[in-house]
């Protein structure tokens, strides 16, 4: 499959809150594949099902390209069940493009979930990585990254473009 479509801000989808994975179906396992390919297609370190208009709970992260990490993960009903310490990094967004933005989110987070298969998965995460399933979790829930910054002081202009 090609790269899928991602949403871009303001569409209203990027604001909804997406819904419980109740079966892992084979179309459930193409939709992942095509997430992975859409990911790997592009400049990001993540993505979020409702970025392509899927408000279904499932994120993939793979930060290898940027930072240090435990290569691809793809993560069924994330939920972070532990965090710890606070880091302020820059973040962007492929359904941001023009902006990035210094956020604060948690150093380290323990993220429990399903794999592809329906397994029951435990990631222990620090690092770019961390901060990436946060960012992508918060999609899950309509939350954007502009969402978490205090005010439009520290939302910076990309020069280029992604
Ligand atoms: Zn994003």
């Amino acid at each position: 499959m090609p790269a899928l479509k991602i949403l871009q801000y303001p569409d209203p989808v990027l604001k909804e809150k997406s819904l419980e994975v109740t079966a892992v179906s084979e179309g459930l396992k193409d939709l992942i594949r095509d997430l992975v390919d859409t990911l790997r297609s592009g400049p990001g370190v993540g993505l979020a099902a409702p970025q392509v208009g899927i408000l279904k709970r499932i994120i993939v992260v793979d930060v290898t390209s940027r930072a240090a990490g435990g290569g691809l993960i793809i993560l069924i009903n994330p939920v972070i069940t532990a965090s710890k310490g606070s880091k302020t990094v820059r973040e962007g967004c492929l359904s941001i493009p023009e902006y990035t933005a210094d956020v604060k989110r948690a150093e380290d987070v323990i993220v429990e979930g399903l794999d592809e298969e329906g397994g029951a998965v435990k990631i222990a995460s620090t690092g770019l990585e961390a901060i990436a399933l946060q960012h992508e979790i918060d999609h899950l829930d309509g939350v954007l990254f502009i969402d978490r910054i205090e005010g439009v002081k520290g939302l910076f202009k990309r020069k280029i473009r992604l």
